[in-house]
């Protein structure tokens, strides 16, 4: 039988361990309460996140990185919340995918959407000309929904008080997504813009571990986002890019940046609370489940991650979602909210191959909807 012996004497080991919140590994009491909280582990196959952090400490860096454990893994830290020894599953995770050993493993279409996005700014190649070109035709569509010659869908404009960072779905198969945020921003009453020089609010650099890529992305976003001298970021409902510009920036670049940065259920629940945005409850008046998106609440103070974008996953995802399924099914209820378009995207798939019923939406698609102009 083979035997571990414990081998901390790796590049692994020594990028773990050195005391920062939650790389202790060798503090780990192998309780696996971990694994109860991972939803991938209560279906078959997925991660198991006490195992992936036993292989960490005990030196089987070579096992860890060839298995799939590491790359099903969404870095959501559902495990880290009820860890004893704070143990946090995205550092482990990542700094495992970011040794050098593990560059072949990084799936297929991660490593060509890293390339695409790093070129164009576009994880999903949309150029600088398509973009404004597909913005200003929304712009003109906007403006004839409501029949308003100054409701617009801007672009590039230097001062406003926000810039909107999308996800790079709203530019494609999700236009009325970037159609809510217009119709939000105009019931807002303030100044906002689009940049043409950074469309992707996504950060794959962060979810395969490499720092200089993430840092790479977040520069690309910063520096023309600073130039135009915008007050504060709005970030589109994507999980990991808003983990990234709203918690690990500043270490990222070595400064902060010189503006805000918020989600779109923190913006929209500032201008309702100011009494600004306010919303007739007739238009949905049944109970909504909200999924809560690994990132924006639970990173920040899953249902997607990266994994979503690796299309030979598609299979395993329904299989392993089977517990959220059940979940949804459990509500009683027959539509559901969340924050992330990763999540809404795998959400409603479960929805239609577990045949729930259940209609999926963003935040910013309901509150557009129930909007009173
Ligand atoms: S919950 Fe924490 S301490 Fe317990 S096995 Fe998992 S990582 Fe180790
Ligand atoms: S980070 Fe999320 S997916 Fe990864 S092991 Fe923990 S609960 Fe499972």
């Amino acid at each position: 039988m083979k035997t571990a012996t414990r081998n901390t004497d790796t590049e692994l080991g020594r990028l773990l361990n050195q005391l920062t919140r939650g790389d202790n590994i060798d503090e780990c009491l192998t309780c696996g309460i971990c694994n109860s909280r991972c939803t991938w582990f209560d279906g078959p196959g997925g991660p198991i996140p006490r195992q992936i952090v036993r292989m960490a400490a005990l030196g089987l860096e070579d096992a860890l990185v060839e298995s799939d454990m590491l790359w099903d893994c969404l870095v959501c830290n559902r495990c880290t919340q009820e860890c004893p020894m704070g143990i946090t599953m995205d550092l482990v995770v990542t700094r495992a995918r970011s040794l050098a050993k593990a560059d072949d493993q990084i799936p297929e279409d991660i490593k060509k959407g890293i390339k695409t996005r790093l070129e164009l700014g576009d994880v999903n190649g949309l150029t600088k000309e398509e973009f404004v070109e597909t913005v200003e035709w929304m712009s003109e569509e906007f403006s004839d929904e409501m029949e308003d010659p100054k409701a617009l869908i801007p672009h590039d404009q230097a001062g406003c008080k926000f810039l909107y960072l999308p996800n790079p779905r709203e530019l494609g198969i999700n236009l009325m997504h970037l159609t809510a945020m217009a119709k939000l921003f105009y019931a807002m009453g303030e100044t906002w813009t689009l940049s043409s020089h950074h469309t992707d609010v996504t950060n794959w650099g962060y979810f395969v571990g490499k720092d200089d890529v993430a840092k790479e992305m977040a520069r690309m976003v910063v520096e023309p986002a600073e130039a135009l001298g915008i007050e504060t970021l709005v970030l589109s409902e994507c999980g990991h890019g808003y983990h990234v510009l709203k918690c690990k920036v500043a270490r990222l670049l070595g400064r902060e940046p010189k503006f805000n940065v918020v989600s779109i259920p923190e913006l929209c629940l500032s201008y309702a609370q100011k009494g600004i945005l306010t919303f007739d409850p007739d238009v949905h008046p049944y109970e909504i489940a909200y999924h809560d998106p690994c990132n924006v609440a639970r990173k920040s103070c899953g249902g997607g991650g990266g994994i979503l974008q690796d299309s030979t996953t598609t299979k395993k995802r329904m299989i392993t979602g089977r517990p959220k399924a059940d979940q949804m099914r459990a509500t009683g209820l027959k539509h559901l909210a969340t924050a992330c378009l990763s999540c809404h995207r795998q959400l409603g798939e479960l929805s239609n191959h577990f045949e729930l019923g259940m209609k999926v939406d963003t935040v910013a698609a309901l509150a557009s909807e129930a909007l009173v102009l």
